[in-house]
């Protein structure tokens, strides 16, 4: 069957440092990993193109460094890519790059197109904030106005993602490692986005939490039919999760295809190491 693409992601680059003439032509660049000895110019995401399907669960998986952050922070518009394209399926958006578009109308897809829940709970949730006034804030960005309204959609997305009634009023910061990404969840998801990513969401978390925050993931996607990118540098998590997976080093994409074909018969070299290191 095929299917339209909910996202394109293609060509996108984006650098930190001013470039010089060893490492400026794409074609010839001689890079350390991924920056440039001469000049220090770091190649954090270099031509990297994929699609989202609706409804799937694509991997983003590499190492500690490979780009993956940067990658998730220019299509969430946090960041502004050197260069690239970036298309969204939507009547009012379509053919056109999102990345060029006005900040207000990159501010509305933020608002109503996508949701993220960060690596860091800081970078997600006001931590001085109540779980309800957190939620409550991006229904306000989304045009919500009904106060009651909003702290009945809030509780059901903090039940949702198991945050006990009696804690709903509580500060984020008071909560551990896993509710904080439960909030930051329920918070990401309370615009009904058709896209969410998620940051290397469950690194840092206790296993058995880890194995708590996958499972919830994985149940909304079943139950919401919502896409995702995850990201993650650990195979393990992409592979409980997705669908299909993007392997990454050195800020390019080295690999990408089914999730089980990857883990079953990897090409690139890093991809089988990554793959050996699981058994
Ligand atoms: P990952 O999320 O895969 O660990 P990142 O996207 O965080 O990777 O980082 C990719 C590369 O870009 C790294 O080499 C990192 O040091 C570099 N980098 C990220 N942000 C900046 C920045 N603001 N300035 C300079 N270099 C950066
Ligand atoms: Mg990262």
């Amino acid at each position: 069957m095929y299917e339209e693409p909910l996202l394109r992601v293609r060509n996108l680059h984006k650098h930190f440092g001013p470039g010089c003439h060893q490492c400026r032509e794409a074609t010839d660049r001689k890079l350390e990993k991924n920056y440039c000895p001469a000049c220090g110019t770091v190649y954090a995401c270099q031509d990297v193109s994929f699609d989202l399907f609706p409804g799937e669960i694509l991997g983003i998986v590499g190492e500690s460094g490979s780009g993956k952050s940067t990658m998730m922070q220019c299509l969430y518009f946090d960041a502004d890519v050197t260069s690239g394209e970036v298309y969204l399926n939507d009547p009012v958006f379509a053919g056109q790059n999102v990345l060029e578009l006005s900040s207000q109308k990159k501010r509305y897809i933020r608002n109503h197109k996508y949701g993220m829940v960060y690596q860091n709970p800081i970078q997600g949730l006001k931590m001085n904030f109540s779980s309800v006034g957190n939620i409550a804030e991006k229904l306000i960005a989304a045009g919500d106005r009904n106060v009651s309204n909003m702290e009945a959609t809030s509780k059901k997305l903090l039940e949702s993602v198991h945050i006990p009634l009696f804690r709903m009023k509580d500060e984020p910061r008071n909560f551990s490692g896993g509710m904080q990404q439960r909030v930051q969840i329920a918070k990401a998801l309370s615009n009904n986005p058709p896209v969410l990513f998620l940051d290397e969401v469950t690194t840092g978390l206790d296993l058995s939490v880890q194995a708590n925050v996958l499972d919830l993931i994985k149940k909304i996607q079943r139950e919401s039919g919502i896409s995702m990118i995850v990201v993650s540098h650990d195979l393990a998590v992409i592979r409980m999760l997705s669908d299909r997976t993007v392997v990454m080093l050195n800020g390019t994409v080295i690999e990408e295809g089914l999730t089980d074909q990857i883990l079953e018969d990897p090409q690139a070299a890093y991809t089988q190491q990554l793959v050996y290191s699981l058994i």
